[in-house]
C-alpha cells in the first residue's frame, strides 16, 4: 500500500509525484501506457498562457506562480539528473491583440508591461522549456526520489469500501492507497465520474529544421505561434480540433502551419518539415482547471483539465495538491 497513488504520468502527474515525494509521501504513479508520451510531450512548452487576459483568474494565478519558480526548478532537476530541460527566456513577441482594452486592463491589474517592438509587443520575460526533455528529466528525478512508476497499468475504476476510496482497479492488478490523485489528462473522465466532463481537443504541430538565431523570440499571431529552440529547430502550432481521440495528422494543416511561419519569416519557406504530430489537450466546457477534492470522495484529488496551459501551470498545481493532501493549506 502507498500513501499516494498518482494516476497519469504527464507533466501534471510527474510534478505532483515529485512534490508529494519531497513532502515525505510514499508515492506510486500509474500510467496506462508510458509516462511522458501524451499532451505534455506534444505541447510547445511556452511558460505562459497565449493571451493571458482570455483566461480565468485561477489559470493566471497558477501560471504566474509557476513562472516564478520554473527557472530554479529546471536548474534543480538538471543538477539532480544531469538532464537539461532547456529552460530558455526567449521572450514572446505578440503581434496582435496586445493593444485591446481587455489586454490593457489585465496588464495594468497585474502591473505588467511590454517593450515596444517594430512588429508588436515584446514580453521579454516569457520563457519556454523543451518539454520532452523536461519530462525525461522529471521521470529520472522522481525515480531517484523514490517514486514507484508502473507503466502499462490502466486505471479502470476506483475501489470503494464503506463509502471511501481505497485504491484503483487496473488492467494489471489492484493498487491501494490512502490518497488517490487523478492526473489522467484528456482521459480523466474515461475512468472516473467527474462533475464536469473532460474531453480531448487535438492540436497539430510541426517542427522545421533551421539555423540557430533565425528566429529570436517566440512569436504569437492570430492564435498561432512559432517557437525557436536553442538548436535552431522551430516549432509551429497549433490547431484546435474537437475530434475525439483521433491522432491523425493531415497534409493541409502541415502546409498551413508552414505557410504561417514562412509569411512571418521568409527564409522559413524553404525549411524542411522534420516532424508533424498531434496531442490531446485536456479540455472541459468551462475551460477551467480542476484542482481540489473529488465531489464524492474526500481522499480522491483532481489535478486535471489544464487544457492549453498544463506545462505552464504544472509546478503550482502540483504544489497546491500536495498542500491539500498534507494539510498544509
Ligand atoms: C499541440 C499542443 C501544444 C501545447 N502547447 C502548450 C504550451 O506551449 N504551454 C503549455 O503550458 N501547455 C501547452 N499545451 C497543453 C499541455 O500540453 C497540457 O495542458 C498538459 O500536457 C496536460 O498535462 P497532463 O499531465 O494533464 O496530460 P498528459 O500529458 O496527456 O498526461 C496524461 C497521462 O495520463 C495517462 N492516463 C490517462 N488515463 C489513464 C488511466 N486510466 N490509467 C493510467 N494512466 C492514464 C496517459 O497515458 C498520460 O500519460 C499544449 C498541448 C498541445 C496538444
Amino acid at each position: 500500500m502507498s500513501d499516494c497513488l498518482v494516476i497519469g504520468g504527464g507533466v501534471i502527474g510527474m510534478m505532483s509525484a515529485r512534490t508529494l515525494a519531497l513532502a515525505g509521501a510514499k508515492v506510486t504513479l500509474l500510467d496506462q501506457s508510458q509516462c511522458a508520451q501524451e499532451s505534455s510531450w506534444a505541447g510547445g512548452g511556452i511558460i505562459s498562457p497565449l493571451y493571458p487576459w482570455k483566461y480565468d483568474d485561477l489559470t493566471n494565478e497558477l501560471s504566474i506562480a509557476s513562472q516564478q519558480v520554473y527557472e530554479q526548478l529546471c536548474a534543480q532537476i538538471h543538477e539532480d539528473t544531469g538532464l537539461d530541460p532547456q529552460y530558455l527566456k526567449s521572450g514572446l513577441l505578440m503581434m496582435d491583440e496586445f493593444d485591446t482594452p481587455e489586454a490593457g486592463a489585465w496588464l495594468e491589474r497585474h502591473n505588467l508591461g511590454y517593450d515596444k517592438h517594430p512588429k508588436g509587443a515584446l514580453f521579454a520575460n516569457i520563457a519556454q522549456v523543451r518539454n520532452p526533455r523536461l519530462l525525461k528529466a522529471l521521470k529520472a528525478d522522481i525515480v531517484n526520489k523514490g517514486v514507484n512508476i508502473v507503466e502499462h497499468a490502466k486505471a479502470e475504476e476506483l475501489l470503494v469500501k464503506g463509502g471511501r476510496a481505497i485504491g484503483v482497479k487496473t488492467n494489471q492488478k489492484n493498487y491501494t492507497a490512502d490518497h488517490i490523485v487523478v492526473c489522467s489528462g484528456a482521459w480523466s473522465s474515461q475512468w472516473l465520474s467527474l462533475s464536469e466532463k473532460i474531453f480531448p481537443i487535438k492540436g497539430q504541430m510541426i517542427v522545421l529544421k533551421s539555423k540557430p538565431s533565425e528566429v529570436e523570440h517566440i512569436v504569437l499571431d492570430q492564435g498561432r505561434y512559432i517557437i525557436p529552440r536553442k538548436d535552431g529547430r522551430i516549432l509551429v502550432g497549433s490547431t484546435m480540433q474537437k475530434v475525439g481521440f483521433d491522432r491523425s495528422t493531415d497534409e493541409q494543416t502541415c502546409q498551413a502551419l508552414h505557410q504561417f511561419a514562412a509569411q512571418r519569416f521568409e527564409r522559413l519557406a524553404n525549411a524542411t518539415v522534420e516532424h508533424h504530430w498531434s496531442g490531446f489537450r485536456p479540455a472541459s466546457a468551462s475551460a477551467k482547471v480542476m484542482l481540489g477534492r473529488h465531489d464524492e470522495f474526500d481522499n480522491v484529488y483532481l489535478n486535471t483539465g489544464h487544457f492549453r496551459n498544463g506545462l505552464n501551470m504544472a509546478p503550482e498545481s502540483a504544489k497546491r495538491i500536495t498542500q491539500l493532501i498534507t494539510h498544509e493549506a
